[in-house]
C-alpha cells in the first residue's frame, strides 16, 4: 500500500464554488473528455481494464470487464440501444461518499458519464439519485444543464460526432432501489423489486437492452484514469484493489467525515486521520463497509481495508462506510437498530427475507427490553441460516451480517440479556 495519498477524487472539494463548471474547467475539468474523444472506444475499455478499477458501490466487480460485456457489434437497424445508468441511490447505513461527491464535484461524475458512454457506445445515460437527497438532485441537474450549454452534452459533443443525453432521475427513497435491477424497474416506472440474475444488466438491463450500471464513485474515477493512465492509478492501493477510495467515517471519532485514502488503509490509520476515538473512550466494534458487512472489533485495527484484506479477515469491504462504536454501546441494541432497518426496507418479494427480518426484530426488541429467553441466540442464528443464501437478493444476506458477526464476537452480551429467563420464545418461530 502507498502512503496516504495526495487527493484524487476529493481534490477539488475545498475550492471555491467547486461544483460550478467554471471552477471545474479551471482545475483541468473536461480535459480527459477531450483526450477520450480522440481515442477508439475499445482503447478506453482496455485502459479501464488495465487500471484495475473495481466497482465502488460495494461489490468490487472489475469495471472494465463489465464495460466489455456490452455487445459491440455494428449499430445497424434492429440493433438494441446501449445504456449507461448511474446508481446514485446511496442508502447503505453509514455510507456517505456519493452524495458529497455530487454536491462538491458533480462535473467529475458527468465527465465520467460522457467518457463511459462513449466507450460503451451508449447515447443515453440516466443518473438515478436517492429521492430524499434533494440538494444533490438539484446540483447534478444544474451541472447537467451547464454541460449542455457548453457543448459537453447533446449532439456532436466537441465536434466528435458523438451524441449523448443525460437524464437525472429522482428515486422515491427505497433502500432496495439501490439494488441494480430494482433500480432499473423503478426507472422504467414500475415498483422497484429485484429481477432474477442472470441475465445481468450488461446483456439485458434498461428496457431489456445492454446496460452498464455503475456507482457514482466508480464513474467519477474515470476522468482521472484517462488523464493519469493505468500505471499511475495502479501506483495507489494494492495489487488487486488499486486506486484511491473515499471512506465515510462516522460514529465515536473526533472528526467524522469523508477521508480519501488508497485502498488498503487500516482503521488504525483512518482513526489517526479522524482525530482518534472521541474523548479517548476505547473502541468496541465497527463496520468496514456499512451494516451489511460483518462487524469487526478492536482486534481488527490493522486489517487492510481493500477487497481482499477485509474478506480474509472475515468481512467485506462493502461501501467503505466505517461506523465506529465505543465501549459504551450495547451490541444487541445496535444490532436491533440495524435489523429494524432491514425489516422496514425488505421489499417483501421473497419469504426468507420478508419473514426472517420480521422475526429477528421481534426477538431482538424483546431481548433488548429485558425479556430474552434462553434459546433466543440459537433461534436467531437458525433464522439467519435460513435467510443467508436463500434470499432473492443481497439485502437478505446483508441483514444477517450484523447478527451473526455480533454473536460471534459478543455472544456473552446477548446471553447476559437472556440470563435468568427461561420462558418459551414467542410465536411460530419457537
Ligand atoms: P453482485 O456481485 O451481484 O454484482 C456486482 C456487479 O457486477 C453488478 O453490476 C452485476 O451486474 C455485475 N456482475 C456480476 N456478475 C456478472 C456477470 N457474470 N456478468 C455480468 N455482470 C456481472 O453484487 P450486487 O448484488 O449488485 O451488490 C452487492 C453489494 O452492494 C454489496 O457488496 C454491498 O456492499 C453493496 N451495497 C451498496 C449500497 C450502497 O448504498 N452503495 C447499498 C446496499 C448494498
Ligand atoms: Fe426483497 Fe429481501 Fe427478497 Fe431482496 S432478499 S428480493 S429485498 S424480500
Amino acid at each position: 500500500m502507498t502512503d496516504i495519498l495526495t487527493p484524487v477524487l476529493t481534490r477539488r472539494w475545498q475550492s471555491p464554488r467547486s461544483w460550478s463548471l467554471e471552477t471545474y474547467e479551471q482545475l483541468e475539468g473536461y480535459q480527459a473528455l477531450r483526450t477520450a474523444l480522440t481515442a477508439h472506444p475499445d482503447q478506453l475499455i482496455q485502459l479501464v481494464k488495465d487500471s484495475g478499477l473495481r466497482g465502488r458501490g460495494g461489490a468490487g466487480f472489475p469495471t472494465g470487464m463489465k464495460w466489455g460485456f456490452i455487445p459491440q457489434g455494428p449499430d445497424g437497424p434492429g440493433a438494441k440501444p446501449k445504456y449507461l445508468v448511474i446508481n446514485a441511490d446511496e442508502g447503505e447505513p453509514g455510507t456517505c461518499k456519493d452524495i458529497p461527491t455530487m454536491m462538491a464535484d458533480p462535473h467529475s461524475l458527468i465527465e465520467g458519464c460522457i467518457i463511459t458512454s462513449f466507450a460503451i457506445r451508449a447515447n443515453f445515460c440516466a443518473i438515478y439519485i436517492r429521492g430524499e437527497a434533494l440538494h444533490p438532485i438539484r446540483r447534478v441537474r444544474n451541472a447537467v444543464n451547464e454541460a449542455y450549454a457548453r457543448g459537453y452534452l447533446g449532439k456532436d459533443i466537441l465536434g466528435s460526432g458523438f451524441d449523448l443525453d443525460i437524464v437525472v432521475h429522482a428515486g422515491a427513497g427505497a433502500y432496495i432501489c439501490g439494488e441494480e435491477t430494482a433500480l432499473l424497474d423503478s426507472l422504467e416506472g414500475r415498483r422497484g423489486q429485484p429481477r432474477l440474475k442472470p441475465p445481468f444488466p450488461a446483456t439485458s438491463g434498461l428496457y431489456a437492452s445492454p446496460t452498464v450500471v455503475n456507482n457514482v464513485e466508480t464513474i467519477a474515477s474515470v476522468p482521472a484514469i484517462v488523464q493519469g493512465g493505468s500505471e499511475w492509478f495502479r501506483s495507489m492501493g494494492t495489487e488487486k484493489s488499486p486506486g484511491p477510495k473515499i471512506y465515510s467515517v462516522s460514529g465515536h471519532v473526533e472528526r467524522p467525515g469523508q477521508y480519501e485514502a488508497p485502498l488498503g488503509i487500516t482503521l488504525r490509520q483512518l482513526l489517526e486521520l479522524a482525530g482518534g476515538m472521541k474523548g479517548g473512550v476505547p473502541l468496541k466494534f465497527w463496520t468496514p463497509g456499512g451494516s451489511s458487512t460483518p462487524l469487526f472489533t478492536a482486534e481488527h485495527l490493522d486489517v487492510p481495508l481493500d477487497f481482499e484484506g477485509a474478506a480474509a479477515a472475515g468481512s467485506m469491504l462493502g461501501t467503505t462506510a466505517v461506523q465506529v462504536f465505543n465501549e459504551t454501546v450495547s451490541v444487541p441494541w445496535a444490532v436491533m437498530k440495524w435489523t429494524e432497518f432491514y425489516k422496514h426496507e425488505s421489499c417483501g418479494k421473497c419469504t426468507p427475507c420478508r419473514e426472517g427480518t420480521y422475526w429477528l426484530v421481534q426477538i431482538l426488541e424483546r431481548m433488548v427490553e429485558g425479556h430474552g429467553t434462553a434459546t433466543d441466540v440459537e433461534t436467531m442464528l437458525d433464522i439467519c441460516d435460513n435467510i443467508l443464501g436463500r434470499s432473492f437478493c443481497a439485502l437478505g444476506d446483508g441483514a444477517t451480517s450484523p447478527i451473526t458477526s455480533a454473536i460471534k464476537y459478543f455472544r456473552q452480551e446477548f446471553l447476559d440479556l437472556c440470563a435468568a429467563q427461561n420462558v418459551e420464545p414467542v410465536g411460530a418461530m419457537a
